[in-house]
């Protein structure tokens, strides 16, 4: 008996081929029908026998697809023969934004197929690959509101749009050498270098030792091989910072071990750059001074074309931009910023409209949210208002919650700076234009200074919306879990409820009604914020003792600058007070002389970490004290164990010194997640949710981590979002929502 129905599915159902997947279920089910893409959801008008099996394929829907919900209800209208797929319509725009998805292998395999149409062509997609998020200008996601309208498809490609039985039917990204976006090199002064292949020429240039600066999908990069490295980082000024690498898939084993689950990272449709372990942790010490290195795989036909003509087996392959800054997207802009840095450039004429970096995770843990992953939508209740979370200050993004679920950005970057400001706005302005959404709530840290603060009021009272601040590391714990719990958020800075700097809070309750119940000792930043790019003003804040002044003597430190020191932390002057993590593994590393100077973001605990492994870690007594009704670690007696320790060690014996970094980690993540399960036995609580840039350290998460659950207790960890302040944005919106949610 034939059947008939209109099915809505809603959830990812853009970019990811879903129409030509309908289509060719029902192609193969004998169905009649349409379907009809709506922004958000897709709209199916089906009849036929078949209708049950039809219905259980278009559930399932195609391997990128995400589906929330699947809806039948009876068709009210006529029903053509055959099957169509019928223009875009506008529907509910409930958030379906899709991301940027790498080349599939079966695009890889036309671009070295001789003789093919897409033989050696870059820009090669299909309706399972290619740009999406970065190319979009609006939704519904057809290629008129893409910037792949400025290529009109040439008659080859328009017929394999409309033919049902060819992989890029309906491939909104389709384009050839005849029709497509085009590639040019050019030199550092802008003038195209003539020849028969750019990439070709290109690969020869990097092979030779020159810097290039490519655009590639969400902005441009800096490329060069490994012996380029130092003139790369002399160029940027980036001495100490690690860099990324694209390496060729065969190659990527001999650098660095890789586990079943790093190795499925590495080729999913995102393609981040994982953090792997070195196989040697002191080779290719000009790529990376850790024990680790951020690798990627070819992600695009361009990738894979330059590596086809490559020498080299690996690329640096960094964002062109400082740390924290905005990606450059745009040409001239390009050819503005870093015609010192680069000798020539690689660049394409697809605009590129929503800029995106790399992605970058470590153990199966997000560190930076952005290409493939974001924008990143999660279906979560929180209640009738919108609302929009600005994030925090450091590695900022925005999230903005709609109806049922939240949609969070791509990275944004270090929000201190207009240009990052700007970049932070532009994405606001992004999503509530791809989202048609109109926010009521603005959620924002509880730092009144912050530029994104000061963003979110600005709105506020531009548009009578209501402000809701979240303290940083309650937003920590919101982005982990709403359930009851304790809550860890362990990181370097972030204002607390006093004023002061907190940084390894400990919480009891239920989002949005935490309270502190534990934390680090606090203790002094003589300096400021001086004391966390010289760590050793942070190791004699923590241990204000005169061997400490005896040791930065030996150091070099002369007789004014430790008189200085000395009266601010005696007298109190210019100093703020910290429960700071990061702070206190910044100053173990300067204890051990692994880090003076902080270069960039989490360098001395990074170094730290490095200098730990293969670490024999003993365990030290811990020393609980009660402050204010909050119990605290006394992280000053762990930084004097660890003296005693490094006193005995003989100069340069980096056996010892490896032993104390390891000892130090151990003992300060045993302790922390000592004060939080002395918090989970007063409270009868059973799960403890881990958050803050700290976790990111393996061997203190995995400490942690053991204790809490050789104690019996849940220890919950948010895989889908970052660790660090990527997913403050989320619990700000989270936070905000469930607050609101006891009003009602
Ligand atoms: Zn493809
Ligand atoms: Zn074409």
């Amino acid at each position: 008996m034939q059947k008939t129905g209109k099915i809505t599915v809603r959830g990812v159902v853009q970019g990811v081929g879903f129409r030509p997947f309908v289509y060719a279920q029902a192609y193969a089910l004998g169905i009649a029908g349409t379907v009809k893409n709506l922004g958000s959801e897709v709209e199916i008008f089906a009849r036929g026998e078949q209708f049950e099996t039809f219905l259980v394929a278009v559930s399932r829907g195609p391997p990128l697809s995400r589906i929330d919900s699947v809806e039948v209800t009876t068709a009210q209208q006529e029903i053509p023969e055959g099957f169509f797929i019928l223009p875009s319509g506008t529907g509910s725009l409930t958030g379906m934004i899709p991301p940027d998805i790498a080349i599939c292998g079966e695009c890889i395999t036309d671009i070295f197929h001789n003789g093919g149409r897409y033989n050696n062509y870059w820009a090669t997609s299909c309706v399972n690959c290619g740009p999406r998020y970065s190319i979009i200008n609006e939704i519904p996601y057809d290629r008129e509101r893409t910037s792949m309208t400025e290529f009109p498809p040439c008659p080859v490609c328009a017929q394999e749009y409309g033919d049902p039985g060819c992989r890029r039917h309906h491939a909104q990204t389709i384009a050839c050498s005849t029709c497509g976006p085009e590639i040019q090199l050019s030199d550092s002064l802008g003038n195209k270098v003539e020849g028969l292949d750019p990439i070709r020429e290109a690969a020869e240039l990097l092979d030779a030792g020159r810097i290039l600066a490519m655009r590639g999908v969400g902005g441009f990069h800096l490329a060069c091989i490994e012996e380029s490295a130092d003139e790369l980082k002399r160029r940027l000024g980036r001495i100490e910072q690690p860099f990324a690498i694209m390496v060729r898939p065969d190659y990527i084993d001999r650098l660095a071990t890789i586990s079943r689950r790093e190795k499925r990272s590495l080729e999913s449709p995102v393609h981040p750059i994982v953090v792997l372990k070195k196989r040697d942790p002191t080779a290719h010490a000009s790529i990376s001074n850790l024990h680790t290195i951020g690798c990627m795989l070819p992600y695009t036909g361009l990738h894979h074309l330059l590596f086809s003509h490559l020498k080299h087996s690996l690329l640096i392959m960094t964002s062109a931009n400082m740390p924290g800054y905005p990606m450059i997207t745009d040409i001239d802009q390009a050819m503005a910023k870093l015609n010192r840095d680069a000798d020539f450039f690689l660049t394409h004429n697809r605009k590129i409209v929503n800029r995106c970096d790399d992605s970058v995770i470590r153990d199966e843990y997000i560190i930076r949210l952005s290409r493939g992953f974001a924008p990143k939508r999660t279906a979560i209740d929180l209640g009738k208002h919108c609302i929009l979370g600005v994030g925090p200050e450091l590695n900022a993004n925005a999230t903005l919650y709609r109806n049922g679920f939240t949609v969070t950005s791509p990275h944004v970057g270090n929000v201190r700076n207009p240009a990052t400001l700007e970049y932070l706005k532009e994405t606001v302005r992004n999503l509530k234009r791809l989202l048609g959404a109109k926010f009521d709530v603005i959620a924002h840290d509880l730092h009144p200074q912050f530029l994104s603060t000061r963003f979110a009021r600005e709105i506020a009272s531009d548009h009578g919306l209501e402000l809701i601040p979240v303290q940083h590391h309650r937003a920590h714990i919101a982005a982990t879990t709403t359930e009851p719990c304790i809550g860890i958020a362990i990181d370097g800075v972030g204002y607390g409820d006093d004023g002061t700097v907190w940084g390894s809070e400990i919480f009891s309750g239920q989002v949005p009604d935490l309270k502190r119940v534990a934390h680090l000792e606090p203790v002094a930043m003589p300096g400021g914020d001086l004391a966390t790019r010289f760590p050793e003003r942070m190791l004699y804040g923590i241990m204000p003792d005169k061997k400490i002044l005896s040791l930065l003597d030996q150091r070099g430190w002369s007789d004014i600058e430790l008189g200085v020191l000395e009266k601010q932390v005696v007298r109190g002057f210019n100093v703020i007070q910290t429960t700071s993590t990061g702070r206190v593994l910044d100053a173990a590393a300067a204890l051990l002389g692994i880090c003076r100077e902080r270069t960039y973001d989490g360098e001395p605990a990074m170094k730290l970490e490095s200098a730990a492994i293969g670490g024999r870690a003993e365990t030290w007594d811990l020393n609980f004290s009660t402050l204010n009704g909050c119990e605290y670690l006394s992280s000053r007696s762990l930084m004097e164990t660890a003296f005693i320790h490094q006193l005995a060690a003989h100069d340069g014996d980096m056996r010892m010194i490896r032993d104390i970094a390891a000892s130090f980690q151990f003992n300060l993540a045993r302790g922390i997640a000592h004060l939080a399960l002395h918090a989970a036995e007063r409270e009868g609580i059973q799960k403890i949710a881990l958050s803050g840039g700290v976790a990111y350290n393996h061997a203190i998460r995995e400490t942690i981590h053991k204790e809490i659950t050789d104690h019996s207790c849940e220890c919950i960890i948010n895989r889908d979002y970052p660790l660090g302040d990527g997913c403050v944005s989320f619990g700000q919106c989270v936070y905000a929502g469930k607050l609101l949610g006891t009003r009602d």
